[in-house]
């Protein structure tokens, strides 16, 4: 990971870049965010960073406002502590909370379709810090002026786990007059760290102890603890220890996390991606003039999770998932290509191959790259591979379209579970599950 410490942005260097204090239990730790390597690079470590967002035409909320939100966020830090059995729990990017003054009044964002607010509201506040959805290091929390129109709410900004910054979205009033405040806040953060919702992996959201269900006797009171308060449900500690950027520490040991006689969902649920108002879509747009063969699609290859090359008894077919994974048709010279667009420019030093399935099927026996700079496709690197899932190196080169050539063995037809790339140690645009959770 690139650790350079220098501020890039003046705004945020006294209120997020210089190092925090946070309490995390009864230890004192100090926190500090790097600053983003580059517009496309995703953040080492992703943060809980509290924002006032007043519209144009509307009045900073009150000191005690601002004193009672960090109070409720140092005490859902607290708790997600405690529900991690002590492991980890999230850190605060700042010691108060950012007034951002809007540049629409509030008539403006109450116009916008229900799911639009908090793209507009977000890309308002990336573009005030100068970042971008790609390189964000920070989970917002956005405290709106009036909450009447929307329910409070929460997601990741790229969807999956592990993939950048996220929001939460409450109203400013809720501070004074929402005695549950503080359970909501616990479960929209859980949205905004990547969780879905208990039902979607089949549990009664009414029944079910967990943060993300709705379980009445869950709910705080003011800054009171429920007397039956909420947990988290082994797959919800699952898929926060996948999200390392914001739980660096945490482990999900399924010896300890696992009741005895518990069935555990196979696989992470994850959240969709953001729309965009404004700004690039975390999209890549992939293309292919090789066919797609067996349901497949060649835009499986990025952005989906990238599943093993495991081969099974049951029969050689079984492990092929055409939702994740793209299959040639025959080719004739025993080359196929697949054209990669990426929503901003990016720079590469590696790339990861992930061809084959079932241990058997249609590996990739080399890779030409090429980049395109002043309207062209150059040649950038043309290696052998020798592995079904093999890094290879390339020297550093940037562009926004690239072509990918594979070369496929005596069967004539490519099999790719997955590409990836990376940023000197860095992973840009990383499988919505991470990688390492299908590796073995
Ligand atoms: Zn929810």
């Amino acid at each position: 990971m690139e650790t350079r410490t220098i501020p890039l942005l003046s705004k945020l260097v006294a209120l997020a870049l210089l190092p925090v204090c946070v309490c995390a239990a009864a230890d004192q730790v100090v926190e500090k965010v790097d600053r983003p390597a580059a517009s496309f690079v995703p953040p080492d470590r992703v943060v809980v960073f509290p924002v006032f967002f007043v519209a144009s035409d509307q009045t900073r909320p009150s000191k005690e406002q601002a004193a009672k939100l960090m109070r409720h966020l140092r005490w859902a830090q607290q708790w997600y502590h405690e529900a991690l059995s002590g492991r980890d729990t999230f850190a605060l990017g700042a010691d108060r909370p950012y007034y951002y003054q809007a540049k629409q009044p509030l008539a403006h964002y109450s116009s916008l379709a229900p799911g639009m607010r908090a793209p507009e509201q977000v890309e308002e506040l990336l573009d005030h810090f100068e970042l971008t959805r790609f390189n964000c290091p920070f989970v917002f929390v956005i405290l709106v002026d009036r909450l009447q129109e929307r329910p409070a709410g929460g997601r990741t900004i790229n969807g999956g786990l592990n993939t950048g910054g996220g929001l939460v979205q409450m109203g400013t009033p809720q501070l004074d007059h929402d005695p549950g405040f503080q359970s909501t806040l616990r479960h929209e953060l859980g949205h905004a760290f990547g969780l879905v919702h208990s039902d979607v992996y089949g549990y009664d959201l009414k029944t079910t102890p967990s943060m993300m269900a709705y379980h009445e006797p869950f709910k705080t009171k003011g800054f009171e603890e429920s007397a039956t308060p909420a947990q988290f449900i082994p797959e919800d500690i699952r898929a926060l220890a996948l999200n390392h950027r914001v739980f660096g520490k945490l482990r999900f040991d399924p010896a300890k996390d696992v009741p005895a006689g518990y069935t555990l969902a196979p696989r992470p649920i994850v959240l969709g991606v953001m729309p965009a108002v404004h700004h690039p879509d975390y999209a890549i747009k992939v293309t292919t003039t090789s066919g797609e063969l067996l349901g497949s699609r060649a835009a499986n290859v990025v952005l989906t999770p990238i599943r093993p090359n495991r081969p099974d008894h049951r029969g050689p077919r079984r492990n092929y998932d055409p939702g994740s994974m793209w299959a040639s048709a025959n080719l004739p010279d025993g080359w196929a290509t697949l054209d990669v667009q990426f929503p901003l420019e990016v720079t590469l030093t590696r790339i990861g191959v992930h061809s084959q399935h079932s241990g058997t099927v249609n590996a990739a026996h080399a890779i030409g790259i090429l980049a395109e700079k002043d309207g062209k496709l150059k040649p950038v690197v043309a290696r052998k591979l020798t592995s079904a899932d093999q890094w290879v190196q390339l020297p550093k080169t940037s562009a926004t379209r690239w072509q990918f050539r594979f070369q496929a063995g005596p069967s004539r037809k490519i099999l790719l579970r997955g590409l990836r790339f990376c940023y000197n140690n860095t992973e840009l645009f990383p499988p919505p599950i991470p990688y390492e959770f299908d590796a073995d």
